[in-house]
């Protein structure tokens, strides 16, 4: 891939150069509300580095992915999800395009909230 994510639209986005509904700003990750949300509640948490997917993660970026999972159940309860157990959240990182990849620079979604249409 190459190195030059000057088009890359979370690249956009990290550097403000497209808007974005923001939850969460460090020095590593951004996390902003899905432009299409498929749940009452719906953000994506980016690393601000650009990685295309989780298939370039090397084991050095294991901090950084651990930091962007043990962060997704603080962010989901702020953002307004119920806690767990009869609360909680679905966290995905789409790989791939057979995994459903539409944007390559590395994200996950965190989507919860009230969905009538599941059961229990
Ligand atoms: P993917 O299919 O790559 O896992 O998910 C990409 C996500 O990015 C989709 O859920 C889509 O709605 C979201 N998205 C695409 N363009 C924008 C945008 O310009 N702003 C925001 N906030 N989300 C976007
Ligand atoms: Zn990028």
């Amino acid at each position: 891939m190459s190195s030059d994510h000057s088009s890359c639209l979370f690249c956009k986005i990290v550097r403000g150069e497209i808007p974005s509904r923001k939850v969460y700003e460090d020095d590593e990750l951004l996390v902003f509300h899905d432009i299409h949300p498929w749940a009452p509640v719906h953000f994506l948490m980016v690393p601000k580095r650009h990685i295309d997917s989780l298939a370039q993660v090397q084991e050095a970026d294991a901090p950084l992915l651990g930091r962007m999972l043990a962060l997704a159940p603080k962010l989901a309860l702020q953002e307004g999800c119920r806690p767990y157990p009869q609360g909680g959240h679905r966290v995905v990182i789409n790989t791939g395009a057979e995994g459903g990849q539409e944007v390559h620079h590395l994200h996950v979604h965190v989507m919860g909230g009230p969905r009538p249409w599941l059961k229990g």
